[in-house]
């Protein structure tokens, strides 16, 4: 099952793509909340309901005539892993990490899969990173690794936008990380049965057109499941938390010389099962309030 969060006639609310088409879960289940997290938080059952009406007809709307939202508007978490991926390690000149480099996006960054991210007044230094998102569909603690699954209700793309400079000159990546837009995901939720193995999935970075990143999350140095188990070891991992699972080699900012990206610049990942999302690179504004 897809699951989008959408905009339609200035009204927000969540459906199941099918095809070319959203069924309106606020019309087909309207029992169920309007809002992914409260619905992801619900479980098993909701996610029953939500299956057995997108199956009825009706309530259907053509994805043309939809805006698609980031599928979780505001995560109460967004984590992100760095250096996990082999190659990317070594494009970074860095070590094999022994434990998991987690950082923080601040869940203000995030935009919708077709939404434009900012050039930063402050840098030029403006990257992206193709990654699989994982989303969290229970509140959980001290997971191990073989019941990880369990705790994952779907997974998404993630574009973890960077500031070099600002992500580098600190021992933490946070600030680099965090601005404003710098966050798109989406399109929507896929769940695990319909994604398969999640460590199976080709990913493919374009600018432009130009492939930039193209690699398979088997290359994943801890996978999503050994993520959750690290993560849940310290802090409660809750409905609608994202961790965003590494990028592979091929970033801007590794190129030899770098290639940043610019105003204009439109910036496609793809992760094979999921489906794609497409940002444009416009300056930031003057007036950045949203
Ligand atoms: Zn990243």
């Amino acid at each position: 099952m897809k699951l989008a969060t959408f905009t339609h006639q200035r009204s927000t609310r969540i459906g199941v793509v099918r095809g070319d088409q959203v069924v309106d879960l606020a019309v087909a289940a309207p029992g169920l909340p309007r809002e992914m997290t409260a619905f992801l938080a619900l479980g098993a059952d909701a996610m029953s309901e939500a299956h057995a009406a997108a199956e009825r007809p009706g309530a259907r709307i053509a994805l043309a005539d939809v805006r698609l939202e980031p599928p979780v508007l505001r995560p109460p978490k967004f984590l992100a892993i760095g250096f996990n991926y082999a190659d990317h390690v070594a494009e970074a000149g860095a070590e094999r990490p022994p434990f998991p480099v987690f950082f923080n996006k601040q869940s203000t960054c995030v935009v919708g899969p077709y939404d434009p991210f900012h050039l930063p007044h402050v840098s030029p230094l403006l990257d992206y990173e193709g990654e699989l998102g994982l989303v969290i569909g229970r509140r959980c603690r001290h997971v191990p690794r073989d019941r990880a699954a369990e705790v994952i209700a779907g997974y998404l793309v993630v574009d973890d936008v960077s500031v070099r400079d600002w992500q580098l000159r600190t021992p933490t990546m946070m600030m680099g990380k965090s601005f404003d837009t710098h966050g798109p995901i989406g399109p929507w939720i896929v769940t695990p049965d319909e994604v398969g193995d999640p460590h199976a999935l080709e990913l493919r970075t374009w600018v432009n057109g130009e492939l930039r990143q193209h690699s398979n999350t088997r290359q994943l140095i801890f996978d999503c499941f050994a993520q959750v188990e690290h993560l849940s070891t310290a802090f409660t991992l809750e409905p609608g938390d994202i961790v965003s699972t590494g990028t592979p080699s091929g970033v801007g900012g590794a190129m030899k010389p770098p290639r940043f990206l610019a105003a204009g610049d439109v910036v496609r990942i793809e992760v094979e099962r999921i489906g794609h999302i497409e940002n444009r690179v416009v300056p930031e504004p003057e007036n950045t309030a949203r």
